[in-house]
This record gives structure tokens, sequence and C-alpha cells, in this order.
């Protein structure tokens, strides 16, 4: 199926798409990404974000100089941060007439029976047109008791399977996957397709990713395994150019597309 007839669109926004490196907000390039995500909402799209960025507004707001290491300061700039967030989403969407939901997750609820609960919430949304934005809840998730998913790539993938998405668009600061690492190799060529996971695709996807989100390309892989698994393709396209997604949704080659697995 081309991308452009993909309806049910999954976005995964990065802090390090929506922030400066302050930790404050990206104001132009959150102003352009709203308004091409609503122009796509009003087009017949069906909008769903996952957005990170709690944590990282929330040190901006604090002025804490990095992301926090320790669990309690990392819980008070994501109680912080994701007011912010929400705050920023509602207004911007407001400006075009959109109205947003939070919706907050944990692992302990993506994998017991309250799913359902989230599921039925979810389709009444979608019956009244709004865009939820999901992200993990960061004030309860705790990684020492092994409780949170700890990252939204693999957690934008959960959500794109539980919503039954066409598509999950993931909007990083890279173009794609590289052959190599771009930061270091000057002849690394984007790939634009991935057919299947494989141990090659494994070993080059390596690395950590920016100092204020916590996703690398290997969370990407493992999100594109989830999403493929599930029998959703899945695009890693570089968020710092909102424009692209108008040429993705025009079927032009952009970005990396891994497809989807035969369910
Ligand atoms: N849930 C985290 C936040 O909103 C983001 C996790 C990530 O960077 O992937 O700050």
């Amino acid at each position: 199926m081309n991308i452009s007839e993909k309806k049910r669109v999954v976005v995964k926004l990065g802090s390090s798409t929506l922030t400066h490196k302050t930790g404050r907000l990206n104001l132009r390039r959150v102003h352009n990404l709203i308004r091409i995500l609503a122009d796509l909402h009003n087009a017949g799209k069906e909008i769903i974000l996952v957005s990170s960025g709690a944590i990282a507004l929330g040190c901006g707001k604090l002025r804490l100089l990095e992301r926090p290491k320790d669990t309690p300061t990392k819980q008070a700039a994501a109680a912080v941060g994701q007011c912010e967030l929400m705050d920023m989403y509602d207004q911007q969407f407001a400006n075009y007439g959109i109205t947003v939901a939070q919706i907050l997750l944990t692992k302990t609820i993506l994998e017991n029976g309250r799913i359902q609960n989230v599921k039925n919430c979810f389709q009444r949304l979608m019956d009244m047109n709004v865009i939820p934005v999901f992200n993990e809840n960061d004030t309860v998730a705790i990684d020492e008791l092994e409780l949170e998913i700890g990252e939204n790539d693999s957690l934008s993938a959960l959500v794109a399977s539980l919503v039954e998405a066409d598509l999950l668009l993931i909007l990083s600061d890279i173009d794609g996957l590289y052959s190599e690492d771009p930061r270091r190799c000057g002849d690394a060529q984007l790939i634009p397709v991935v057919e299947h996971i494989d141990a090659h695709i494994e070993s080059i996807a390596g690395g950590a990713g920016s100092a204020l989100g916590t996703g690398g390309m290997a969370t990407k892989i493992n999100a594109a395994k989830i999403a493929t698994a599930a029998g959703i393709d899945m695009v890693i396209l570089n968020g710092s150019q909102p424009e692209l997604l108008y040429d993705l949704f025009d079927d032009k080659p952009v970005g990396t597309r891994f497809l989807a697995q035969p369910r």
C-alpha cells in the first residue's frame, strides 16, 4: 500500500525534535510541525501522537543543566514538563480548531487487562475527532522496579499496535537509517527501504541518542521490529524539516521505510 493511502498514522515526536538543547521549546519548528499535522488531520488522516519532551521541558523550566540521573528528580522534571507539553499541544492545535487529549501509559497498563479501558477511551476520542497525545507516565513508571518502558520509540510501536495503525512515523534528528554512522563517516548512504530486519541492519543501528532524549537508532530498530511484526509499516523521517511530511504523503521517497511483515 502506498503511504498516501494510509489513514491511521501514529506520529512519534522526540525531545530533540521539540526542544532546543537548552530544554526550552523550539517554537519555530513546533509551529511548523503542528500546522502540518493539523493540515493532515483536516485532510482526513487520523493523527495520533506519541510525544516525548516531558523530562526535557521540565529540565528547561526548572533550569536543570542536564537530564537528571536520579529517579525523584527525573520524576519531578517529568511532572513539571508534562503540563507544559500538553499546554503547548492544547494551545497550538486550538489555533486550528482541533482538540487534543492526554493518555499516559505504563508498562503495567500495557501488559495487563486494563488495556481494554484505554482502547475504549481511544475509540471514543477518535469518534470525537480528537487528537490523542500519548506518553509514558514518567512520574509512576520507575526504572529500578523494571516498571518502565523507558523510551518512546518502543512505546510508539506498542501504541501503533494497540490502535491498529496503518503507519508508524518516527520523527527524529536524523534523515533515516544510514549504511554507517553519518556523524562519523562522510560516505554513509541513506537506506530508503528495509524489507527485513536482519543481523546486518541491527549491527549498523548501534549507538546512543541525543543528550536530552533517550532514543538512538537501536531503539528505532526495536520499534520497527514491534511495528512490522504487527503488520504496520514504519518510517523514520527528519523532524527538523516538517515539510517532509507532505512529501511522504505524496509518495515521494523520503526517510527510511520499514516494510510490514505479513500478519
Ligand atoms: N517519556 C519521556 C519524556 O517525555 C521521553 C522518553 C524518550 O526520550 O524516549 O520525557
